[in-house]
């Protein structure tokens, strides 16, 4: 966070061309820079590197032959020239080995800014928290299971109908589907997590649409919802995991379902705009206030805990969905009006050629 904001900074004081000597001089820009333990190097306009700082020294001199890196710069700082900020990840030999993360951002008066981070321990924390988070979700799965078969089972023994023992019974099969449901989200988060986009191929976005459209209208139909998906091209390709996308447009036509109200409608619409294509799913329901939105994406943060909850919700869906963006170079959106609708967008690059 710090250092977007002192990357905010630079852009706006535009160090490269325009600063206010009467507020800071290059030689203090340059040993503020220079005490930074994350590298920073900055590209003239040309794509030529025109200033590093003392991080970002260590780190280039260090890994000038490696092939990875080198061609990792070149062409971040490329796409940042042209608009374009991503952020990559680059596994260096040792020792000892190291994960470098890498960001671009343009800067507004020409020119691109890359810093360079040593990830390397937040990568091993990541993967324990995540292969933890797999192992005992599914040792979980199996006596969940049974619980639930158990309740079923006395369920349909209980002698008399409406009896209490029946009803808690079947309270009891509901909780333990609601927990298995849980773990499969779980898992399913925990999968997409570890394995970023391990099964690449080129997906064609009307079939992933069509089949997750499929998958939520039976619910939909159920709630007297009506979800309208205009024809697309069948020409838009994306590069990546067709089940993760699926999962994740899944998702947010599920949710748009689960937050309207009896007889709304969904609408699921793509449009494509230079090198990218956006899948929107409209719903008129109850929409979102502004101060929770940035906060909707994080694993397990409901705006509304009775109405998740009895939805059947599990708080992973939307956490999903950033992460299967994430791993696709993509992103996801939100835009709402409580009271009026939200409108989640997931942009992802299409396949080139
Ligand atoms: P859940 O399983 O609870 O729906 P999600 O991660 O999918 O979990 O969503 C997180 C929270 O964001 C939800 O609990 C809900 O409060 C809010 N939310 C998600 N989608 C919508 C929507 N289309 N309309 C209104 N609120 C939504």
């Amino acid at each position: 966070m710090k250092l977007w904001l002192r990357t905010r900074e630079i852009e706006k004081k535009g160090i490269a061309t325009d600063v206010n000597p009467d507020h800071i001089s290059l030689t203090q820009m340059r040993t503020a820079l220079n005490a930074l333990p994350i590298g920073v190097v900055i590209y003239d306009a040309g794509g030529n590197e025109w200033w590093l700082n003392r991080a970002a020294h260590a780190v280039v001199d260090q890994q000038r032959g490696h092939q990875d890196m080198a061609h990792t710069m070149t062409s971040l700082s490329n796409k940042a020239l042209h608009g374009r900020t991503s952020t990559v990840h680059v596994d260096v030999d040792g020792p000892p080995g190291q994960t470098l993360e890498i960001r671009s951002v343009s800067l507004i008066n020409g020119g691109a800014l890359l810093m360079i981070e040593d990830v390397t321990e937040r990568i091993i924390t990541d993967r324990v928290r995540t292969d933890f988070v797999a192992n005992i979700s599914h040792e979980l799965k199996t006596p969940v299971g049974a619980l639930a078969l158990l309740a079923e089972t006395i369920a349909g023994e209980a002698d008399e109908p409406d009896s209490d023992i029946e009803r808690l019974a079947k309270r009891m099969v509901e909780e333990s589907h609601r927990v298995a449901r849980i773990i499969d989200d779980l898992l399913e988060l925990a999968k997409i997590e570890f394995d970023g986009v391990a099964d690449q191929a080129p997906v064609n976005i009307q079939t992933i649409l069509s089949e997750a459209v499929g998958r939520v209208n039976a619910v939909a139909v159920a709630n007297k919802i009506f979800i309208s998906s205009v024809p697309i091209d069948t020409d838009i390709v994306c590069h990546g995991d067709a089940r993760q996308l699926v999962s994740a447009i899944t998702n947010l036509c599920e949710n748009a379902v689960k937050y309207s109200n009896a007889g709304a409608q969904v609408d699921v619409a793509v449009t494509r705009e230079s090198g990218y294509v956006t899948i929107s799913v409209a719903d008129r329901g109850i929409g979102i206030e502004p101060e929770h939105l940035d906060r909707v994406f994080e694993r397990f943060y409901r705006v509304d805990q009775a109405r998740s909850r009895q939805t059947g919700g599990t708080g992973l869906g939307l956490a999903i969905v950033r992460h299967v963006a994430a791993n696709h170079g993509g992103e996801v959106n939100v835009v709402s009006t409580p009271g009026e609708g939200s409108t989640f967008s997931l942009r992802l690059p299409m396949a080139r050629g």
